[in-house]
């Protein structure tokens, strides 16, 4: 008998559920279901307000598909099945079987991204945002249309208070090259790979084409990085990227700076490859990962009132409100940038949407990291940027070849590396290289953040080993550049710093 009453209840409930799914009104509907639709849906859920996100693919967005998960599992899996970082400590550099790696690659490469999407999904539905698979555009009035996808791309219409375009970016290929060619990537497509190749050009030395470049590299696969810029990841302080620079030729990476791909022709079984130099070379593979174009065609925006600039980037305030009232954009589509930032640009933008206390602005000094081998991380100001805004500032570095964690490890490329200002210490930016360097990071972002200064560092006990105690490190080396009265006490350290 219970049973019974129970199965009715349950049936009146999923009946209730779905009439609640057909209503065509929301508070909120969400096109794009990547970092900054799920940051938005969830903090506009919270709140009790009804959420729809429409998605086109998958829940997750690019990281959950060719971004962020994949390309981190496949840098956790190539240290682990090459053991690339600990051959020169320990000596031994075993061969592996490029066709035996290739496929744990692939297959955990797919389970991470499987579980990401999956978790995205489950928290939708425990937070009770609604979800429709299928390609969205703006409508009249405050209205989204979508092309369902279950219903063979039949059109249905949603209205809602509020709207949020979070609908990304891909990859930016340039037009003198043609990408129908089987060996030729862009980042996306690289995941359709068969094999590892002997060689590859990696083209780009932002922070997509390094972490492919080493990757590749631990890998076995002969690697040529070429930027045209004047130096390898130029968001990045100009000393710490030169030092990636450095390990990574140290790896056996080539680096080509200053050069640009003009075009490339297929002979036989290789790509040739002609820079604007004049220069050619071979390669049996390229991949590019030059920039990223936001996704913004056929969402009918113009029809819409919202407008974009010269770069198709959908322009807003700094509410993220577009032009058009009461729709909002976040994320990649409004600039391509982080994961980290655009989740954190959704949450702003539904708190501005609905009134919400819970988040104003977002952080005006977000982490940038890079997970090449080894990896490569910086917040606030840069050496460059501390100079260019005329700060009488210092410095502090402290290398992990004399760092006890460092010495360990035998990861000894290394440096953590403090910016701050003359007169009262005050910390303005963190950069560094090596393990776990996006990690390490973290403890400078709070500082500066809470106006610190790098006295701290000095009254801090740190647990040793630990890479963290590079900031004490690095900030004796500071006081002794100052020569100030903590010289003295700095003295003490020399040995390590
Ligand atoms: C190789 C690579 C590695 C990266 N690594 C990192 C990293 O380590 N850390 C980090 O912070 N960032 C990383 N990024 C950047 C990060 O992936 C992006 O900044 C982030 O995904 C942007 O989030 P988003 O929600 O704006 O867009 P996306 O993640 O692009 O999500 C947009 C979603 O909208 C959907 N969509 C598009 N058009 C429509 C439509 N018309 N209707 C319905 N749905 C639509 C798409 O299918 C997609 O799911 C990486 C990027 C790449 C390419």
């Amino acid at each position: 008998m219970k049973e019974f009453i129970d199965s009715k209840l349950l049936k009146k409930i999923l009946w209730q559920r779905k009439l609640m799914k057909n209503t065509d009104h929301y508070d909120f509907v969400v096109i794009g279901g990547g970092p900054a639709g799920q940051g938005a849906a969830e903090a506009a859920a919270i709140y009790g307000y009804k959420t729809l996100v429409v998605e086109s693919n998958v829940l997750g967005g690019v990281v959950a598909t060719t971004g962020g998960a994949p390309t981190k599992t496949l840098h956790d899996a190539a240290l682990y099945f090459t053991g690339f970082r600990d051959r020169g400590v320990y000596g031994l550099a075993g061969q592996i079987d490029p066709a035996f790696v290739g496929k744990h690659l692939r297959s955990r490469t797919i389970d991470v991204c499987t579980k990401m999407q999956e978790t995205v999904r489950l928290t939708f539905e425990k937070r009770g945002i609604d979800v429709i698979y299928g390609r969205a555009r703006l409508g009249p009035g405050r209205t989204v249309v979508v092309a369902e996808r279950q219903h063979g791309g039949q059109e249905r219409k949603f209205s809602a208070d509020r709207i949020l375009l979070a609908t990304g970016s891909r990859p930016f290929c340039p037009p003198n090259i043609s990408f129908e060619d089987p060996n030729i990537y862009d980042s996306e497509k690289l995941f359709t790979i068969p094999r590892l190749p002997k060689n590859a050009l990696v083209v780009g030395g932002g922070a997509i084409g390094c972490e492919y470049a080493s990757i590749f590299k631990a890998l076995g696969v002969s690697v040529t990085l070429i930027d045209s810029g004047d130096r390898l990841l130029s968001m990045m302080d100009g000393e710490i990227s030169r030092l990636a620079a450095t390990v990574y030729e140290g790896m056996g990476i080539r680096l080509i700076i200053g050069k640009r791909v003009k075009c490339i022709q297929r002979v036989q079984d290789t790509l040739e490859v002609t820079l604007e130099s004049g220069e050619i070379l071979s390669s049996e593979t390229a991949l590019f990962a030059v920039g990223r174009s936001a996704n913004t065609d056929g969402l009918g925006l113009n029809e819409a009132g919202v407008n974009t600039n010269e770069r198709r980037e959908i322009v807003v305030d700094r509410g993220f409100q577009t032009s058009a009232e009461g729709i909002y954009a976040a994320g990649d589509v409004i600039s391509p940038s982080l994961s980290s930032v655009s989740m954190e640009q959704g949450r702003v933008a539904a708190c501005h949407a609905f009134n919400l206390a819970f988040k104003e602005s977002i952080d005006p000094l977000p982490v940038w990291a890079v997970y090449s081998i080894p990896e490569v991380a910086g917040v606030g100001l840069t050496e460059e940027e501390a100079k260019a805004q005329g700060i009488d500032y210092e410095v502090g570095r402290s290398n992990f070849a004399t760092l006890p964690r460092g010495i360990i490890s035998g990861h000894s490329d290394g440096m953590l590396k403090l910016v701050f200002r003359r007169d009262n210490h005050r910390l303005l930016g963190v950069h560094a290289l090596g393990d776990i360097a996006s990690e390490l990071i973290g403890l400078g972002q709070a500082t500066i953040h809470l106006g610190g200064e790098i006295d701290l560092f000095n009254r801090l006990t740190f647990a040793t080993p630990t890479y963290s105690m590079a900031y004490k490190f690095a900030a004796f080396d500071g006081f002794r550049r100052l020569g100030t009265v903590q010289q003295k006490k700095g003295d003490d350290y020399v040995g390590y710093a």
